[in-house]
């Protein structure tokens, strides 16, 4: 099973296999400013529906990861880097998935700002 998911305006449409089992509340400074609710999975369970180029990327301090934004509606959907095994994953911003019950997923915080 997959699910689907969006920016706001549907200029950036991806799709990902499985449901959401939990997800991770981040109170770095990035992910406290976006208030995103991260789903992490390996990255060739994430399909990119939308020219990849149509997507804006930011990057900050050691620059590891890649938070991609559409530019149009400046919604967050997505963020790309690796594990700490080196295998690339996608962090989902589960708030950005349709069709599954956003507030029955466990939601875990997680002390990013101090890392
Ligand atoms: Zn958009």
């Amino acid at each position: 099973m997959s699910i689907q998911g969006s920016c706001h305006c549907g200029g950036t449409v991806f799709e990902v296999e499985g449901t959401p089992d939990s997800a991770l509340a981040c109170n770095c400074s990035i992910c406290q400013r976006k208030g995103s609710l991260l789903w992490f999975v390996p990255r060739d369970k994430f399909t990119l529906r939308t020219p990849d180029e149509r997507l804006a990327t930011y990057t900050f301090n050691k620059h590891v990861i890649r938070h991609r934004f559409c530019p149009t509606c400046g919604i967050h959907p997505f963020g790309e880097g690796v594990d700490p095994q080196g295998n690339a994953v996608v962090a989902v911003n589960i708030r950005c998935l349709e069709g599954f019950d956003i507030d029955a997923v466990p939601v875990h915080h997680y002390n990013g700002r101090d890392i």
